[in-house]
């Protein structure tokens, strides 16, 4: 089977520094909150991007963005930056909420979440359940206190996402944030 490829790391970098020219020019106030953020290829096989709050990051991931035209390539930077604006401007963030999709309208992209599957924003909190794997930690959610159901460091035995047993059967745990933060910074090398 061979795979086309339809966006390439060049039509991200262009397409990323389109869109935070249009902000310059149309959004000021929201150009201030995204160029204070960082761009960078990830390496995540289930979703397209991801905005992380603490360390004023966007990661385009290019294993899934390489399937999509520059369209769906844009619409998905746009996604991500109004994760930021969001986050920036209200001080904290509504996820897929009321006023993130109030920036999508405004700045031009779907208000709807892309990702195929979990999260594709990082929320700090004290714990975070995620599915431990070779490619290093997926987040999932983040966990507010630990229990019998949500021991730390622990495999979950038995328990499983909905519509991935396969790849997530005992495979899930919760670890501290810090842990998480340090393995993302180790996996997401490029
Ligand atoms: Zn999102």
């Amino acid at each position: 089977m061979t795979l086309t490829i339809k966006t390439t790391k060049e039509d991200v970098l262009r397409i990323y520094n389109e869109c935070l020219e249009f902000l310059k020019n149309n959004y000021p106030k929201y150009y201030d909150v995204v160029k204070q953020y960082r761009f960078s290829f990830g390496k995540k096989k289930r979703s397209y991007g991801t905005c992380y709050y603490r360390t004023k990051e966007i990661k385009l991931h290019m294993y899934l963005i390489q399937t999509v035209n520059n369209t769906e390539a844009k619409d998905t930077i746009l996604h991500e930056m109004a994760h930021a604006i969001d986050q920036g401007v209200n001080g904290y963030s509504s996820g897929h909420g009321y006023n993130w999709k109030r920036i999508c309208k405004q700045i031009g992209c779907k208000p709807v979440s892309t990702s195929s599957v979990g999260a594709d924003v990082i929320k700090p909190s004290k714990f975070v359940m995620v599915v431990t794997s070779d490619e290093g930690y997926e987040y999932v959610k983040p966990v507010h206190r630990l229990g019998s159901r949500t021991p730390l460091n622990k495999l979950l035995i038995g328990t499983y996402l909905r519509g991935r047993v396969k790849e997530t059967q005992n495979k899930l745990m919760v670890v501290t944030f810090a842990d998480f933060q340090a393995n993302q910074k180790a996996s997401d090398k490029d």
